[in-house]
């Protein structure tokens, strides 16, 4: 299994842990899930004029620069938004990581027409490093957590997993 600790891993950590289990494990299916197809498909078109798609290191994947300083994420909800924006803190800690401080980062939520701005404040670093460990230890966990339903549950990809 990767060390890498990926910006999706730290939205499912907010999510559901049971989730975030399977996904670390590699059971993936995510693929077949319709809420990612949309994801993608508002990634792909909602934004075509000049902004790229940044992948550093198959850990972070920005969705584009639209001024210097100013990442991008773009969103299509602002149903789990405290999971949205400790995704995009993860990015600008791990930027930092590697020399590039500084920066900020603006999720947008396109189909609500609305926007955040997201900082990196130095307890937000000792937090994400708490995650990071706790993501680890997940690796090491044989069983994923208990099964609690929770209202995500309907859409999730790996509904039929906990349903069986
Ligand atoms: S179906 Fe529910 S409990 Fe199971 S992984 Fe998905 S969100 Fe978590």
């Amino acid at each position: 299994m990767e060390d890498r600790i990926t910006g999706v891993m730290i939205y499912y950590y907010f999510v559901c842990k049971r989730k975030l289990w399977y996904f670390v494990h590699e059971i993936s299916m995510e693929a077949e899930n319709e809420n990612v197809m949309l994801g993608k498909l508002l990634d792909e078109n909602s934004y075509q004029r000049g902004e790229k798609h940044i992948n550093i290191d198959n850990v972070i994947n920005i969705d584009f620069i639209k001024e210097h300083k100013e990442l991008h994420e773009v969103k299509k909800s602002k149903a789990i938004e405290e999971a949205g924006i400790w995704q995009v803190k993860y990015y600008l800690y791990y930027l930092k990581q590697r020399g590039v401080s500084g920066l900020k980062e603006k999720i947008d939520y396109p189909l609500l027409k609305k926007n955040l701005l997201v900082e990196l404040a130095q307890e937000d670093e000792e937090q994400i490093e708490q995650i990071i460990s706790d993501i680890n230890k997940m690796k090491n966990q044989p069983l994923p957590p208990e099964f609690s339903e929770g209202k995500i549950c309907t859409k999730c990809a790996y509904h039929d997993l906990c349903f069986i």
